[in-house]
């Protein structure tokens, strides 16, 4: 039997062929002002006996297939260390075959753990964590009310990949409005310049359930979305950054490995703003979308 799954169930696009564990509910900080995600999903953890049990009753035929395994939701990795030890001694003695452990990291999980402890889960499998940073700004951060500034967000990124674990992490084009563009695009460049995370992705904002954060900020304008994404690239100076913008709120998709492939996205920009310049619309207003 698989395991047993709550709706809403969000994982990366990257993890479609993963099995997946729901080894937590919601989200730890489920705080953000743009975000509903998990607005009527309460946080808790699944009980360890119930989870050992769902990778216990994986039938024997799926087990030689499985590479990769992602622990949901939101901030999975929060679950406490030595039963989330246990949890790990379980997969890895299920799954022989398996090669990576992965799940989300929030701000609150990041503040729970010690280097030595992210070593223990190293060594267990886990190699990737999905991180959403959204800015390097603080009060573009504030303003989400994510909880932690960056120089805490830089020290434990940091932290994490020199435990071995590889990051993979999330930005939000539009996040601070037209205010505060130009600081959220240079704080988050000088971030990932100093952190050098393996992936770099970039969403834009859209609608998640919670009017009020869209009506508080400036709008982006198709204009100011392709500035501000051209400033973060020219910014970042990292080596073998594996960068995508290919999420479904994106408008223009984009990917490359930075600092090497710079140029072309640049250019992939310009062109299209270009396009949209011959169409009037760069100081159109995007629709932000309902998700759900
Ligand atoms: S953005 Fe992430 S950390 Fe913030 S409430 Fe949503 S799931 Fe939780």
């Amino acid at each position: 039997m698989m395991p047993d799954y709550t709706q809403p169930l969000y994982r990366p696009p990257s993890e479609a062929r993963s099995l997946i564990f729901q080894i937590t509910h919601g989200c730890s900080h489920n705080d953000c002002t743009f975000c509903g995600m998990y607005l009527h999903k309460p946080f808790r953890l699944k009980p360890l006996h119930q989870v050992l049990e769902e990778i216990r009753r994986i039938p024997a035929d799926i087990v030689p297939r499985v590479r990769r395994i992602f622990l949901a939701d939101g901030d999975a990795v929060i679950y406490p260390q030595e039963r989330l030890l246990a949890i790990l001694d379980a997969l890895n003695a299920k799954f022989p075959t398996v090669q990576r452990i992965s799940a989300y990291v929030g701000r609150k999980a990041m503040a729970t753990k010690t280097p030595a402890e992210w070593g223990q889960l190293r060594q267990r499998k886990l190699s990737l964590l999905y991180f959403g940073l959204e800015s390097a700004n603080d009060q573009v951060t504030d303003l989400m009310n994510k909880g932690r500034d960056a120089d805490f967000t830089r020290q434990q990124a940091i932290t994490l990949q020199e435990q071995g674990i590889a990051l993979s992490v999330m930005v939000i084009l539009g996040g601070g409005g037209q205010r505060l563009s130009r600081e959220h695009a240079l704080d988050t460049a000088r971030w990932a310049t100093a952190v050098n995370p393996r992936y770099l992705s970039l969403l834009t904002l859209f609608l998640r359930r919670k009017q009020d954060f869209f009506d508080s900020l400036e709008p982006p304008t198709l204009g100011s979305l392709l500035d501000e994404a051209q400033l973060l690239i020219e910014n970042i100076d990292g080596k073998n950054i594996i960068f995508r913008a290919n999420h479904i709120s994106n408008l223009v998709t984009l990917s490359g490995t930075l600092p090497r492939d710079r140029d072309r996205l640049l250019q992939e920009i310009a062109r299209h703003r270009e396009q949209l310049g011959r169409q009037g619309r760069l100081d159109e207003v995007p629709e932000f979308y309902e998700e759900f």
